[in-house]
């Protein structure tokens, strides 16, 4: 009875505020009304970031086949307002700049984030599933 997991960020927000959160919880945190489960948007701009140079401490960090490597992390800001932690996917991390514009999904249960060579801008709406 596995759902395949989704690669969106299912977030709640708040229908009397309209707070966004990142993960889904329960209460606002601004106003404490229920929240309602949402997908967020998957794309957003880089609002800062840093290499991890070392490994995390294990357990609950798992290192990878072959041994940890230093990655960058970072905080993607979605149009909804929430900051999300994602794992940057980028080949080199000289070439992030705070503010570019970086595409989210979710692997594993983590979030990532690359560089968005498409920013959605002005993409008309999309439908709601
Ligand atoms: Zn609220």
């Amino acid at each position: 009875m596995s759902v395949r997991p989704s690669q969106e960020l299912r977030g709640a927000a708040c229908a009397a505020c309209s707070v966004a959160v990142y993960p889904a919880d329960e209460a606002c945190p601004r106003c404490g009304e229920a929240m309602s489960g949402i997908a967020l948007s998957t794309s957003g701009t880089l609002w800062t970031w840093t290499v991890q140079r070392f490994a995390p401490k294990s357990p609950p960090f798992v290192a990878p086949e072959g041994g940890f490597e230093p990655f960058a992390v970072g905080y993607v800001e979605l149009p909804e307002g929430v900051r999300v932690m994602a794992v940057l996917d980028v080949p080199d991390p000289a070439s992030l700049r705070i503010g570019m514009p970086v595409r989210v999904r979710v692997a594993g249960g983590v979030p990532r984030a690359g560089a968005d060579d498409q920013p959605a801008g002005t993409a008309s709406g999309r439908n709601h599933g």
